[in-house]
Formats: structure tokens, C-alpha cells, sequence
């Protein structure tokens, strides 16, 4: 029997005192009961099914792991069961995995830091093994068509530094808007949005493309900019068109990042993803146009693009990670990718229709931690199973079916 760690149980801390007064040097010591998992607290109790040690072939294994976040290793701040002894048991028989996630807000490092800190991780997850939703949006920073981008979503200012990390030349955000304009959004609170604003330049930016890098906090303000933006003049701020002639000519391009309708954390049920505010921005382009579809175009699960991303960012990091081993193993192509998502919307059915530009199969796993009831569509996972854990063991044991 191993002993390892596991979240979610009920456990003890011990809270000491202040000594008391006149004298009284001993501390006494008061014990309470509470739940480890509101703590993010895991607990040492014994675990009788660890996962079986893979053979040793003599060359390394032809096949790796992708692994969503969100409702497969954590619920919003709080680790899930198994997440981290799976990540190591995989990382310890050089097994290679990446990570990745509709999610985003912040940049690749800051991240893998909260997550290694989350998941209390002894084999630290690396920046290279991890993909977010705008990650791949990098690839076309010093493309010459995107000198000014508006980009939208996340906590405070955030999303600006991350487009500017990766090399956006000029990047406004709605609250840069609010900052510089009396008026321009008269619902939004000032008083908290504006500190994350600059003043726009007199000469006022040429906006090139609209990049929704996450779910934006306020949508009346990104919605009221964005619709400013798509109706000026080729995304000169301050102009204004007529809609008829925006409609003939079209208008600027439109990037969403993630198109997840729902995702899971810690509350009981699934909460609004990006894409309720793709629904909200079109049912208002909609509206202003009489009937018009806003044509933007949709990166993240479950799309190819973001796939062939993903796969081109685990076959670097295998590579490399195989390097270290290369004195006494062989390198085998990657043959088989198991994806393991909680979501058959976006994981499953991403890994199910990717088309593979390397002939890799991508065989989807689903797991129950997460968006997924009893009851749904699972998307036609090729296995559904309760945990993270789960997933890795019925891989590990396919593998060693074909193998046999
Ligand atoms: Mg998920």
C-alpha cells in the first residue's frame, strides 16, 4: 500500500492561542475540524490503486497526454483528486503531457506558477508544456496588419500586458475608452474601470482588429467600444460610418478566443463562457444591422487551428524532454495523443474531429469532474471515466494492449 495525497477530506488543524496573560507561558492549543478542500489543503491518507509502472522498453513511449484545466485537475481555485500524483506519475516514467485550456487573463507564466501552487506540484509544470486560449494569437503579433489591436477581456489591465508581452505593437482596451472619452460607456462604473485606463494619444489610434483574449467583466462597456470601433472609419476612433455602407464594405476583423459556452469551477453548476458574449455582441451587431451576421473568426477548443497549435507545442516539448533521455533511449514518432477534457463540447469534440497535419491519432477521454452530467452527450468520447486518474490508467492500459 503507497500513501499519497488526497484532497477533499475532512481533516484537523490546530489553531494555537495567544499565550494568555500574567504568567501563563504555555500556549494552549485549540483543535478544529474543517473541510481541506475549502483550505486547498490536501491530506495524507493511505491510497490503495496507484497507477502501474510502465514498462521499461528501452526506448521512450509513443504517445503523450493533453490534458484540459479546468474540471479535470482543478475547480476554479481548488485542486481536484489525483490531479498532481497523476501529473507526477507521468512526468517520473517520462511519459510527456501538456496542458491545455480554453482559459486565459494572464500571461503563460503567471499561470503555470498559480497552477504549480494550486496543485502543490514536485515536478514543476514548465511555460513550454502549456497552451491558453490566446496563446496562439503570439504567431501573428508582428504581422504588418495588426499595428493597433483592441483587445478585451480579463481582470484589470491585464490583458493589455500580455498582448504587449507578446510583441502587439499598439494595444487599447475598453477601459482606455473610458478613460479618454466623457461618456462613451454612461453605465459603467467609473469609479473602477477607469483606474485601468490611459488616456488615448491626441492623435487618436487606427484600431486594426478586435482580439477577445477573455471573458470580458463588463460587457456593456466592451460591447459599446467594440461597436464604436466596427462602425468608424477603416477603425479610426472618433469616426463614425453609416451602417448601410459598413454593411457594404464590412467590417474590421473580429477574433475570439475561446468559444466555450459553459465551463466549470467550484459552483454547482456551469457557469456563462466567451462565447455568451459572442451570442450578446451578435444579437446586438444584429440588431444595429437589421438581421447581418458579424463575421469573426473563432481560435481555442474545439477548433483545428488550436489543435495543430497544441500539437506543434507537445511536439517541441517531447523533443525536448526526450533529449534528456537520448543517451540510452530511442525516439519513436508520436503515434497517439490521448486528450482528457471534462467538456464533450470543446475537448472531446476537438480531439475527435482534429485532423492530425503529422498523422497523429488523438483518441479523446472524458472525464466526470467537470462540465459533463450523467445523462449528456459525451460527445462520443472513446471512454468516459470518473477522474484524471481514471483517464491516465485506461490510456496506460491501451497502450499495453496494443503493445502485447
Ligand atoms: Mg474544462
Amino acid at each position: 500500500m503507497s500513501f499519497l495525497t488526497l484532497a477533499f477530506r475532512p481533516c484537523s488543524r490546530t489553531i494555537a492561542r495567544k499565550p494568555f496573560p500574567s504568567g501563563v507561558v504555555a500556549a494552549r492549543q485549540l483543535h478544529q475540524t474543517l473541510p481541506c478542500a475549502r483550505r486547498n489543503k490536501p491530506v495524507e491518507i493511505p491510497y490503495e490503486n496507484p497507477l502501474p509502472p510502465v514498462p521499461d522498453r528501452g526506448e521512450a513511449p509513443d504517445y503523450a497526454f493533453v490534458f484540459d484545466i479546468d474540471g479535470v485537475l482543478v475547480h476554479g481555485s481548488n485542486p481536484l483528486p489525483r490531479a498532481k500524483e497523476t501529473l507526477e506519475y507521468l512526468h517520473d516514467n517520462h511519459i510527456p503531457y501538456m496542458l491545455l485550456t480554453n482559459g486565459g487573463g494572464y500571461s503563460e507564466a503567471a499561470q503555470v506558477q498559480q497552477l504549480n501552487q494550486r496543485l502543490r506540484m514536485r515536478a514543476f509544470i514548465s511555460e513550454q508544456q502549456f497552451v491558453q486560449s490566446h496563446t496562439p494569437f503570439k504567431e501573428h503579433a508582428s504581422s504588418p496588419h495588426l499595428r493597433t489591436v483592441l483587445v478585451l477581456g480579463g481582470v484589470k489591465e491585464n490583458v493589455k500586458e500580455v498582448a504587449k508581452g507578446y510583441g502587439f505593437r499598439n494595444v487599447v482596451i475598453p477601459a482606455d475608452f473610458l478613460k479618454s472619452f466623457q461618456g462613451v460607456s454612461p453605465f459603467t462604473d467609473k469609479s473602477h474601470y477607469s483606474q485601468f485606463g490611459t488616456k488615448l494619444p491626441k492623435n487618436l489610434p487606427k484600431v486594426d482588429a478586435v482580439l477577445v483574449f477573455n471573458d470580458p467583466r463588463d460587457w456593456a462597456l466592451d460591447i459599446q467600444v467594440v461597436v464604436d470601433v466596427l462602425l468608424s472609419e477603416g477603425g479610426q476612433v472618433g469616426t463614425r460610418r453609416r451602417v448601410e455602407d459598413v454593411i457594404r464594405d464590412g467590417h474590421l476583423p473580429v477574433y475570439f478566443s475561446n468559444p466555450d459556452l459553459w465551463w466549470a469551477n467550484e459552483y454547482q453548476h456551469a457557469r456563462l463562457g466567451q462565447r455568451a458574449f459572442r451570442a450578446a455582441l451578435e444579437g446586438v451587431w444584429r440588431s444595429i444591422t437589421g438581421g447581418q451576421e458579424l463575421k469573426a473568426t473563432t481560435i481555442g477548443k474545439p477548433h483545428q487551428p488550436t489543435y495543430e497549435f497544441a500539437e506543434d507545442t507537445l511536439t517541441r516539448w517531447r523533443a525536448r524532454k526526450l533529449k534528456q533521455l537520448g543517451a540510452f533511449m530511442d525516439h519513436p514518432e508520436l503515434k497517439r495523443v490521448y486528450m482528457v477534457g471534462d467538456n464533450p463540447a470543446s475537448d472531446i469534440a476537438g480531439a475527435n474531429s482534429y485532423k492530425s497535419p503529422r498523422g497523429t491519432d488523438w483518441v479523446s477521454v472524458l472525464v466526470r469532474t467537470g462540465v459533463f452530467r450523467e445523462g449528456d452527450s459525451d460527445g462520443g468520447a472513446k471512454a468516459v471515466v470518473d477522474n484524471v486518474e481514471e483517464a491516465v490508467r485506461w490510456a496506460i492500459e491501451e497502450e499495453r494492449d496494443l503493445k502485447a
